[in-house]
């Protein structure tokens, strides 16, 4: 029996794992968090007996003492429960991408330590550790992410000027929380997801592609030195990939429909980086390193809870994301309280840019 602490139960990837869970004999959840939604109800469903609503995730992980943590927290909030788990050596299932973005140097130093596996839970970067596992690294020479490119892709950044959160929380192929379909929409979640990519599978960010692919069907390729492209396709279902690291190595089945492929047709493009430009502000900051990356993410969710708040306009998040990105200095941080610092720094410089001169 593999023992699971669920982190951001309530959430979009915390309801679709309690179902993975209850599907599969050999997985139990032992703990259940949220930030504020009660948990009463699921606790009592499926017999768990840690339960914690609010406070600090690492508190219930080492109470419940999981085989597996799913770290489905949104924001740079599941941090400390990415770095607990890496250090104390756990299978960390990890949804979190902004916990890695942030913490990338940090998180790999805990995983050295610790010995445990990371295994992606989004779907991009699922498929490529399964294109990549076995694999010599020197026979791999690049990775491309795919983007659905959201509900706004082929508008100019005119037409992009007036768009509202509501016409951006309808993303064409994800039922998804709100924070991470306006990132889809901005095309912040690809650039989340090539930093996320970089420190998974260390691959320097000059061999990371990004393509966008509407129908979301094929979640990302690997090449290799002889000139092989592997793609890994499928449903757009983000069961596939929580029960991939739910039952890693096993790859329970699952529900999920297989991909028909009569009258299939892919089609792959180039993203619009003058009007999505957090796309290569995240570029930008994953080159620079340090805490760069850690201040593109809180920038970010200070700009995006403002936009979905309707206090500040669509094009407007990467102006906030790039001042703040000018405006630190973006030294490494050695430590967790170092990166915390530089996180509030980046999220007080955001907020200031937000008040009205
Ligand atoms: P949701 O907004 O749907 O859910 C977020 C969950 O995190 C909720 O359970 C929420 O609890 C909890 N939470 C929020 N803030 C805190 C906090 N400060 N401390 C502790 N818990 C908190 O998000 P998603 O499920 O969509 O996304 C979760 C993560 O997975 C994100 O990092 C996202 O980028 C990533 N991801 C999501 C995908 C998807 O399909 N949804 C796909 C790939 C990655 P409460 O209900 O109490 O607020
Ligand atoms: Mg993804």
């Amino acid at each position: 029996m593999r023992r699971v602490a669920l982190l951001g139960a309530t959430g979009s990837i915390g309801r679709q794992a309690i179902d993975v869970v209850a599907a599969h004999p050999d997985l139990e959840l032992c703990a259940l968090q949220s930030r504020s939604t009660p948990l009463d109800g699921a606790a009592a469903t499926h017999g768990v007996e840690h339960v914690q609503v609010g406070g600090d995730p690492v508190v219930l992980l080492e109470r419940s003492r999981p085989d597996v943590v799913l770290n489905a927290i949104v924001g740079f909030a599941g941090v400390e429960a990415t770095l607990w788990a890496l250090e104390a050596g756990v299978t960390l299932a990890l949804a979190n991408k902004e916990s890695l973005v942030a913490a990338g140097e940090l998180a790999l130093a805990a995983q050295a330590r610790g010995g445990g596996l990371l295994l992606p839970v989004d779907s991009e970067h699922s498929a490529l550790h399964q294109c990549l596992e076995g694999r010599p690294r020197d026979t791999v020479t690049g990775l491309v992410l795919t983007a659905s490119g959201g509900p706004f892709r082929g508008f100019s950044r005119d037409a992009l000027a007036d768009v509202s959160a509501a016409e951006a929380l309808r993303h064409p192929t994800w039922s998804m929380g709100p924070k991470i379909t306006i990132d889809s929409a901005t095309l912040a979640n690809k650039g989340l997801e090539l930093i996320e990519a970089h420190w998974l599978f260390g691959v320097p960010y000059d061999r990371i592609e990004i393509v966008v692919h509407p129908s979301s069907v094929v979640h990302g390729l690997v090449r290799l030195r002889d000139g092989a492209l592997l793609a890994h396709a499928g449903l757009p279902d983000m069961r596939v990939p929580i029960s991939y690291a739910l039952t890693y190595p096993d790859r329970a089945a699952t529900s999920v429909a297989d991909l028909d492929l009569h009258d299939l047709t892919l089609s792959f493009g180039r993203p619009d980086e003058h009007a999505f430009p957090l796309l290569a502000l995240a570029r930008e900051a994953g080159e620079r390193g340090g805490t760069a990356p850690c201040a593109f993410n809180a920038a970010n969710e200070v700009a995006v809870a403002a936009f979905l708040e309707g206090r500040l306009g669509f094009l407007e998040i990467g102006d906030v994301v790039a001042e703040t990105l000018a405006a630190v200095d973006g030294a490494a941080a050695r430590d967790l309280d170092e990166l915390v610092a530089a996180d509030r720094e980046a999220r007080g410089l955001a907020a200031r840019r937000l008040q009205p001169a």
